[in-house]
């Protein structure tokens, strides 16, 4: 790798600060009942469809046991604009279920509780960490993976090997910076650093990256 993990955090940091999506309401939170609705929500879908869902559930359902006192209609109901609406209403309240049976109804701010959390997998479980409990760590998903291998040439780990490559790059992670780190990547993966025709030309970081000097260094 060309350049230090931390340097490269660093400066993804910055970029954030000057073009990244700061102002999404679930950006803003520090409650970890918020954190957990939008980072269940955003799967598989965009920013712009939960935006539209967010706020309104939040209003309606302020914490875990609010979801359990609703039928599973009205929770329908509310998340329908995101799609896929029976899979995840029924997903939601079997999660609420859990926090409130296991958890007295807080979000727990340890990995082992919440891996215990249907719907909570690592990424998710380490994001809720980092968002929502200020511990410096962060998950990979496809787009953290993308990106890390890219810059330092190396293959994406194995399913079973992702928890604990995440916490091995989370010693890099600037002090109390990891939210704003993990918002950097989901936007930089997003607009400069994309699955498919990345916009190296125009990237911060082709200086520290492999993928760039193997692609337009190499004659
Ligand atoms: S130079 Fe290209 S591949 Fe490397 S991080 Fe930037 S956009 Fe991604």
């Amino acid at each position: 790798m060309v350049c230090d993990l931390g340097y490269v955090f660093d400066l993804l940091i910055r970029w954030y600060e000057r073009f990244g999506r700061r102002n999404l309401p679930w950006r803003t939170t520090r409650n970890p009942w918020h954190t957990l609705v939008a980072l269940v929500m955003l799967r598989r879908t965009t920013s712009r469809q939960v935006a539209k869902v967010y706020e309104k559930f939040i209003e309606k359902y302020p914490t875990p046991e609010s979801v359990l006192s609703s039928s599973e209609d009205e929770v329908r109901e509310v998340i329908r604009p995101l799609g896929m609406e029976n899979r995840r209403s029924r997903l939601i309240i079997e999660m609420c279920r859990v926090i409130v049976e296991k958890f007295g109804g807080k979000i727990p701010c340890s990995l082992e509780d919440l891996l215990q959390i249907p719907c909570i997998g690592p990424y998710t479980a380490l994001e809720i960490l980092c968002s929502a409990c200020g511990v410096d760590v962060m998950g990979m998903d496809t787009n953290v993976m993308r990106i890390l291998c890219r810059i330092t040439g190396s293959e994406p780990p194995k399913q079973s090997e992702i928890l604990r490559k995440s916490l091995e790059i989370s010693r890099y992670i600037p002090k109390g910076r990891c939210r704003d780190l993990i918002y950097a990547l989901t936007d930089f993966g997003a607009l400069i650093c994309r699955a498919r025709n990345p916009r190296c030309n125009e990237c911060i970081l082709r200086h520290c990256c492999e993928y760039y000097a193997r692609k337009f260094q190499s004659s």
